[in-house]
């Protein structure tokens, strides 16, 4: 099956949130790692796995603009050559940026690449209580300026007015397709793209408080070049690429191959989520709280942990090994180490404990914490993630290329209490 949608996602579990949603509603997905490899030469395979989308998950979030805007077209190049028929830009339903970008500048040189003059900017996501509403973004009730994201060290959002927000990132007109034509559907805010494009605007921010507000937007955008948004718009796309007879009813576009051998999670989240999972596996589960403080040296923490799972490992139940801990305890890290420094040497003990339990036979591993996930895969050599079921909200479990590991990577707010047990029984 060809390509139908190639997504370029501004970090890693944005990506894995987008490709989970697409996989949810019927297309197989595969997230890639990276800016792939340099597009196909005339008569080469594609380097890009098979899938009916693709996500490159970047770190572009808060990187400086030319290199955001760069990397975003080199992945874009790599999704056109291998046949994508539209181009998702996916941010943070937040719209986590700065007046210097990078959400104006990355859509300005996508639109610009595809010959497009015009797209949506929908961060919009009403189930995680993301909505808007004349323009503006709510965290639930509150506005986005109010939510505390007016307080994020990197991306604070101050202005809740995603019109004026967005007209600060581009040299493009922004307009609002607003609540009472999108109440309308799909012909009705295709209408309001018509008027909006008439005006000479580039960008249409689309107010959507409901999943049907979302389906309604996703079928009045089919056949446009770039759509922008959160991982929420991107939920009435599949059923454009159904409705043009180019993707097949799936009702098995999460399947992976069968999950076998020992489990186990690696745990470097110190959220509060997090800390409760471990609190809780620890009455179902042999766990191993390493003690960073105590052994600040990354070799033989990975040793310490190593050791201890050897004769523990199952394939019924999983070995937990974690460095989380409380916030006095990675304070004290902190203050001996330096931030920095802390959570390297953390990181490098997991991912070297990851690297450990996989040569001891562990294939099927839950990771704990989004940096920390960024280490493991990494020290893997993974390349790609086939997206499978989810186990909990945003959290799937995954199939891992080149290793053929099943992988859940779980950003620390994640996931039930009993996720790292829940993980191997579903
Ligand atoms: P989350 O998704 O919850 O933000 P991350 O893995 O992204 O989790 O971030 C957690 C950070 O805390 C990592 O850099 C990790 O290495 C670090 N860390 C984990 N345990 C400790 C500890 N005991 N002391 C200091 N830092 C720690």
């Amino acid at each position: 099956m060809p390509l139908l949608l190639g997504c370029v996602a501004d970090d890693f579990t944005g990506a894995t949130d987008l490709a989970s949603m697409l996989v949810k509603n019927g297309m197989t997905c595969v997230q890639v790692i990276g800016v792939p490899p340099a597009a196909e030469r005339h008569g080469q395979a594609s380097p890009l796995p098979e899938a009916d989308a693709i996500v490159v998950a970047l770190k572009s979030r808060t990187a400086p603009v030319a290199d955001a805007v760069a990397e975003s077209l080199a992945a874009a190049e790599a999704l056109l050559a291998a046949g994508a028929k539209q181009l998702f830009f996916k941010y943070c339903s937040t719209f986590d940026s700065t007046d210097a970008g990078n959400i104006g500048p990355v859509a300005d040189a996508l639109l610009k690449r595809l010959g497009s003059g015009f797209a949506i900017a929908c961060p919009a996501f009403p189930a995680n209580g993301r909505s808007i509403f004349q323009g503006h973004l709510f965290v639930g009730q509150r506005l986005l300026s109010e939510s505390g994201m007016e307080n994020h060290p990197l991306t604070p959002m101050t202005d809740p007015d995603l019109v004026r927000v967005l007209s600060r990132q581009t040299d493009g007109g922004v307009g609002l397709v607003p609540f009472a034509v999108v109440e309308q559907g799909a012909a009705a805010i295709r209408r309001d793209f018509a008027r909006l494009i008439d005006q000479g605007r580039r960008y249409a921010i689309v107010d959507a408080v409901s999943d049907a507000h979302l389906f309604a937007i996703g079928e009045a955008v089919a056949g446009q070049a770039l759509v922008t948004g959160g991982s929420g718009v991107a939920m009435g796309l599949p059923a454009n690429f159904r409705a043009a007879g180019l993707l097949p009813e799936r009702a098995d576009a999460a399947a992976l191959p069968p999950a076998q051998g020992l489990c186990a999670v690696v745990a470097g989240s110190c959220s509060r989520a997090t800390l409760g999972q471990i609190g809780f596996a620890r009455d179902h589960a042999p766990v191993l709280e390493l003690d960073a403080l105590a052994t600040p040296d990354a070799a033989a923490l990975a040793r310490q942990a190593l050791d201890w799972a050897d004769g523990k490992l199952d394939a019924a139940r999983p070995v937990v090994i974690a460095a989380s801990a409380l916030p006095e305890k990675v304070a004290a890290l902190q203050a001996k180490l330096g931030r920095e420094a802390a959570g390297a040497l953390v990181e490098h003990a997991l991912a070297t404990v990851a690297e450990g339990l996989v040569a001891r036979g562990v294939r099927r591993l839950v990771v704990a914490g989004g940096e920390t996930s960024g280490a493991v895969v990494q020290r893997l050599g993974v390349t790609s993630l086939r997206i499978g079921p989810e186990i909990d909200p945003g959290v799937p479990w995954t199939f891992a290329a080149p290793t053929g590991l099943h992988l859940a990577l779980k950003s620390g707010n994640f996931g039930a209490r009993d996720f790292f047990l829940k993980a191997f029984t579903s």
